[in-house]
């Protein structure tokens, strides 16, 4: 094999919003840096999810890493210089009925009282004059509203860290995946790209659904599993939604361009041959939210099937896993707008894509220095809600990469608490 290429201070390997924004902030500290991805910036979930900018109805474990992150998206644009569609218009999750409002209520009381969030409960009149286009035949008894919450393009705004990380000198491996992590003594050393060895004594994991397989080769067995998500794009509306709205089943955005961004909640979990790995790690998951994952045990068929694909995305980068979106769940999110919605809802849908999450089995991330491989730094299993902390976690990743302190206590969301069988 050829001998080493460069050496850099950090290496960063995943191109989405949580690599692209840790080489930004490495770069703005004077790391020389280099992001190595896969496919293109933004293929995976950063370019395919929903775009909410959400700290409601967050794992309370998370939440501080979300507040300090809508901090920066607060002033991202001026950051960045460039827009990225940020718009801070609140986001509103619909109670259907009262043990609906309950839980709402009770979420509401302790992000009020135990983190000093602006999260109201409104009731069903206030609910409808926030919401004027709300349908009065639906029965909604109220609803959680934070204000300070928003909404952004997904593939602008992973672009946007990455491209203000380019005009600071960060390096960049296109269309290549790293291989392996080097570790020897007890720390890193660099990683491998197919023949080629990129020296670097810090490294960060930001490899979305592709973590688990790199983290194992160094001994932490992260319970990282793969679900396939369905969003819609409708055509433009006139009509103005500047919140983001999650109804019974379905989250509801509103892009920049006056198109309709709609997901049902939950996904498709594509058996693979090793699906056993983790299985019993899922069980309480599963038992606690049946509706989430939907069991496909005709994945490794399907990939053999012709099917019909949607016309390519002008803003979504391909990527190389075969990612077939669910047209049925198109469907059910487009009924539950229109119901919701019936004088804005009445809009056909332009294009339907799937992106694959990289849950983990609490459904909170895993973020922070991996113990025993000293300069290894791990940022993965968002659970299907990373979009909105990425900026921070990238931040957090650049500050451990400098040494400095991470700014937001993480220890609740450490990889550590998964068991690790270090070598
Ligand atoms: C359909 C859908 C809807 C979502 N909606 C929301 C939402 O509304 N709000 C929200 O906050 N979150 C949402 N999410 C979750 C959010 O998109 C992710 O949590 C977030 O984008 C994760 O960012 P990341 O940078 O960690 O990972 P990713 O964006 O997945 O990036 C990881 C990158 O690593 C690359 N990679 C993998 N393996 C290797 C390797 N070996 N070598 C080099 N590169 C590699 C991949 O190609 C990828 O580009 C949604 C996700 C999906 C799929």
């Amino acid at each position: 094999m050829a001998g080493h290429v460069r050496t850099w201070d950090l290496i960063v390997i995943g191109g989405g919003i949580v690599g692209c924004a840790a080489a930004l902030y490495a770069a703005r500290m004077g790391m020389s840096c280099l992001i190595i991805e896969r496919d293109m910036i933004g293929s995976a979930q950063s370019g395919r999810n929903l775009g909410f900018v959400r700290q409601q109805a967050r794992d309370f474990r998370e939440l501080p890493l979300m507040m300090a992150s809508m901090r920066i998206w607060e002033g991202i644009e001026a950051d960045l210089g460039r827009s990225v569609g940020w718009h801070q218009g609140g986001n509103i999750s619909l109670a259907m009925n009262e043990t609906g409002l309950a839980e709402r209520r009770e979420w509401q009381r302790r992000g009020r009282e135990e983190f000093g969030l602006d999260t109201r409960i409104l009731t069903a009149a206030e609910t409808f004059a926030i919401l004027p286009n709300l349908s009065r035949e639906r029965s909604v008894t109220g609803a959680m509203y934070t204000p300070s919450d928003g909404k952004a393009e997904p593939a602008r705004a992973t672009r946007a860290f990455f491209e203000a990380a380019l005009e600071l000198g960060v390096a960049v491996c296109l269309g290549e995946a790293v291989r392996l992590i080097e570790t020897g003594g007890g720390r890193t050393v660099g990683v491998w790209v197919g023949g080629r060895f990129y020296r670097s004594d810090t490294v960060i994991c930001a490899a979305g659904a592709g973590s688990a397989a790199l983290l194992r080769s160094v001994g932490l067995d992260l319970p990282q599993e793969r679900i396939r998500a369905t969003v819609a794009r409708t055509e433009r509306s006139q009509v103005l939604l500047p919140q983001c709205v999650s109804g019974p089943s379905t989250g509801i955005r509103q892009d920049a361009n006056g198109a309709f961004l709609l997901s049902v909640a939950g996904g498709e979990y594509d058996v693979r041959f090793d699906s056993w790995r983790h299985m019993r790690k899922y069980a309480d998951a599963r038992r606690g939210n049946p509706e989430a994952a939907k069991i496909n045990y005709l994945a490794p068929l399907e990939r053999f099937w012709p099917r019909r694909v949607p016309a390519p995305l002008a803003d979504i980068p391909p990527s190389r896993d075969y990612l077939p979106p669910e047209t049925k769940r198109a469907q059910q999110a487009q009924e539950e707008f229109q119901a919701l919605f019936p004088d804005i809802g009445d809009v056909a849908l332009t294009t339907i894509w799937a992106g694959v999450i990289d849950t983990l089995p609490d459904m909170i991330p895993a973020l922070g220095p991996v113990t025993g491989v000293e300069g290894l730094l791990v940022a993965t299993g968002f659970s299907g809600h990373g979009f909105g902390p990425g900026p921070m976690a990238g931040m957090i990743m650049a500050n451990l990469a400098a040494g400095r302190p991470a700014s937001v206590d993480t220890r609740a969301i450490s990889p550590d608490r998964f068991q690790r069988a270090l070598n």
